[in-house]
């Protein structure tokens, strides 16, 4: 017998018909590229987000072709991605920090027909036209005053071409399993691979982060995503906001801690949420300027990498404001758990409060965590034993784009995350290490694989290690660690030169150690930990 409840295809722009609806007047406040803070509205949105679905398909793009987005968090990025996903194409988000080669790589393997770009990428994308095959056309998010001179292939400013479309237009239905989305992994062993959400792995998504134990927003919040939305898909706060009718601000560009600080306290943020940098950059700001306070904010949600016990402390002690650690990845839409407090961990002192907070949290409904040996057995969660962590969910991936990588479950249907972690009785997920060894800067991954490769590369180098050191800014930085040749004394200047122009300038290493020899596990593989605990205590030039 089947239930007799009626088939509600859990599709994306449903959620933006709900905003304009039931919370139509609520702001979405946006600086925006071009300098001044724009408000808009859930209504605005949608109007603009069913033209811009109108206007694609006059552009002939249609079911299942991806348009890249390169582009910060603002009104119009926000537009986008309703209207793209409202005729079943699908929006492909590029993150502009990676390096130029890696950009072009991407959109070529997504073949993206169309960009939308911010102004401030238009100089990238006209050195790498001339190798984005599939591209035939760049939306510039910008109107016809600001309209660069540009050799991009049939380029119009966004308010142009979107003149050419009224509003008078239906979402297109289909099936809920359609993708939606796609953003793609930052590939520390290969190349990327590209994780495709559908719109039911989307709306389910932000169902599960809407539930007040996760992000829990409500139509008071006034959230601010700093987490740009070429992240692990903007945190899905891009969907979990106007699912929620909440008030949106969008930080555009500037996310130095006086723009992030201007943009809470102008307009009264309540909730936040960004990668640790960010929130440090925003404290060290706050420290330089003690008659600036944070009365409005009540949260923030801090993930990507490990939040600081000093970050949690801080804003508790000295801001009363409450950080929601998280854990997540792209694969999971991205979110997997967040630390808020179940009954057990309510009336904890102070300090074990905080131990509790150095934990990623717990997990939402939809997400199925186990930890498990080499061998696939499971193994306790009695906050002592680590092994691999293995979720599985609605909205996480079952494989990648065009079946790169092969088979990621296994047969219980679990995805592999490539962290090592414990989880404690009360299920708190602590993560201990990652399986790979990639260095998070800033949010940004550097993969420390392609590094070594490079170094290698020079003449008087034997053997080449990158190992991520504790950096107060960025979280950590790249230090290379150097087996010279044989009678050979290469300088540090010289490996860094060397260097120079093959990767992304952030990537660079911050500073050369030498040393006799590098440690090594039983198959001949460079043990990063051993090489980590030697440089543990290593002050970086420039921390
Ligand atoms: P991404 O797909 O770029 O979001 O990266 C996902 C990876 O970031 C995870 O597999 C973890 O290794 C790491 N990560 C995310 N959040 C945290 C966190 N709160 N603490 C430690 N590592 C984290």
């Amino acid at each position: 017998m089947l239930g007799l409840m009626q088939d509600w295809p859990l599709l994306m722009h449903r959620i933006i018909d709900h905003a304009a609806f039931n919370h139509g007047a609520r702001k979405v406040i946006s600086r925006s590229v071009e300098g001044p803070i724009v408000t808009t509205d859930y209504r605005t949105i949608r109007e603009r987000a069913l033209k811009v679905a109108k206007r694609l398909a006059k552009d002939g793009i249609g079911f299942g072709d991806r348009v890249g987005t390169l582009a910060w968090n603002g009104y119009r990025h926000l537009e986008a991605w309703y209207g793209i996903v409202g005729i079943g194409a699908v929006y492909h988000t590029l993150n502009p920090r990676l390096f130029p080669d890696q950009i072009a790589w991407i959109v070529n393997h997504a073949g993206d027909r169309l960009i939308m770009t911010d102004l401030t990428f238009v100089p990238l994308l006209e050195k790498l036209a001339g190798r984005l095959t599939s591209v035939e056309r760049y939306v510039i998010l910008t109107d016809a005053a600001h309209m660069p001179e540009t050799t991009l292939k049939n380029a119009v400013a966004y308010e142009t071409w979107l003149a050419e479309a009224d509003d008078d237009f239906a979402w297109v239905e289909f099936d809920e399993n359609t993708a939606a989305g796609m953003c793609y992994t930052s590939g520390t062993t290969g190349d990327p691979k590209g994780v495709v959400y559908s719109h039911r792995s989307n709306v389910l998504h932000s169902v599960m982060a809407n539930n007040p134990d996760m992000l829990g927003l409500a139509s008071r919040d006034v959230i601010m995503p700093v987490v740009p939305m070429f992240h692990a898909n903007g945190w899905s706060l891009a969907l979990t906001a106007p699912m929620a009718g909440a008030t949106m601000v969008m930080p555009g560009a500037k996310m130095d801690g006086a723009s992030i600080y201007d943009m809470l306290d102008r307009h009264a943020v309540t909730c936040s949420a960004a990668v640790p940098t960010v929130w440090l950059m925003l404290l060290q700001y706050l420290e330089q300027n003690p008659a600036a306070r944070l009365p409005h904010l009540k949260r923030v949600v801090i993930g990507g990498s490990a939040c600081p016990r000093a970050v949690t402390q801080t804003f508790r002690d000295v801001y009363d404001v409450e950080v929601l650690h998280a854990w997540g990845m792209t694969e999971l839409s991205p979110l997997g758990t967040v630390c808020s407090m179940k009954p057990e961990y309510q009336d904890l002192d102070k300090e074990a409060w905080l131990d509790v907070k150095q934990t990623t949290g717990h997990a939402p409904f939809g997400v199925d965590m186990k930890i498990t040996d080499d061998d696939g057995k499971r193994l306790p969660w009695d906050d002592k034993t680590f092994g691999r962590l293995k979720v599985r969910g609605p909205a996480v991936a079952k494989s990648y784009f065009k079946g790169d990588g092969g088979r990621i479950l296994d047969d219980d249907g679990y995805f592999d995350t490539g962290d090592v972690a414990t989880i404690d009785p009360y299920g708190y997920m602590r993560i201990v290490d990652r399986s790979k060894d990639v260095i998070k800067s800033g949010g940004e991954w550097i993969s420390s694989i392609d590094l070594e490769n490079i170094a290698v590369g020079h003449p008087d180098v034997a053997e080449a290690a990158v190992i991520g050191v504790h950096h107060p800014k960025w979280d950590e930085r790249p230090l290379l660690v150097i087996v010279p040749k044989a009678g050979r004394t290469p300088d540090r200047h010289s490996l860094l030169t060397f260097m120079e122009g093959k990767v992304a300038r952030w990537w660079l290493p911050d500073d050369v150690v030498f040393v006799a020899e590098i440690p090594h596990t039983a198959t001949g593989k460079i043990l990063k930990t051993a090489l980590r605990a030697q440089f543990k205590e290593y002050k970086l030039p420039n921390a």
